[in-house]
């Protein structure tokens, strides 16, 4: 089953689900709210112009405050390999590769 990202349209919060293709769209597991966008591309990432840097960066921070951070690799690593050209995401590489060097198993 594919994953799909999601960002709720109320509280802007970006979810990922397992799901079929033919899966209604589900809830924000965070406000219950029923009305979310499906995101084509990753989290924080689809939005549009120079705002998504700070997006993405926003997006890590949430992650790292309730404490995952495997999450917030996870999503700066898309946002690099996805639009790692755009405007601001040098600190978004460097924030990608200080998560890295704290997860990184065995090191
Ligand atoms: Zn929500």
């Amino acid at each position: 089953m594919p994953t799909y990202d999601y960002q709720c349209n109320n509280c802007e919060h970006i979810f990922e689900v397992l799901q079929k293709l033919d899966d209604p769209d589900p809830e924000c597991p965070l406000c219950t709210c029923p009305q979310v966008t499906r995101l084509l591309c990753a989290p924080a990432i689809c939005t549009r112009g120079d705002g998504t840097a700070s997006r993405v960066e926003s997006e890590i921070k949430k992650r790292l405050g309730q404490g995952r951070a495997g999450d917030a690799l996870r999503l700066a690593d898309k946002a690099v390999n996805l639009v790692g050209k755009r405007k601001g995401m040098d600190k978004i590489k460097a924030a990608r590769d200080k998560l890295r060097g704290h997860l990184s198993p065995g090191a």
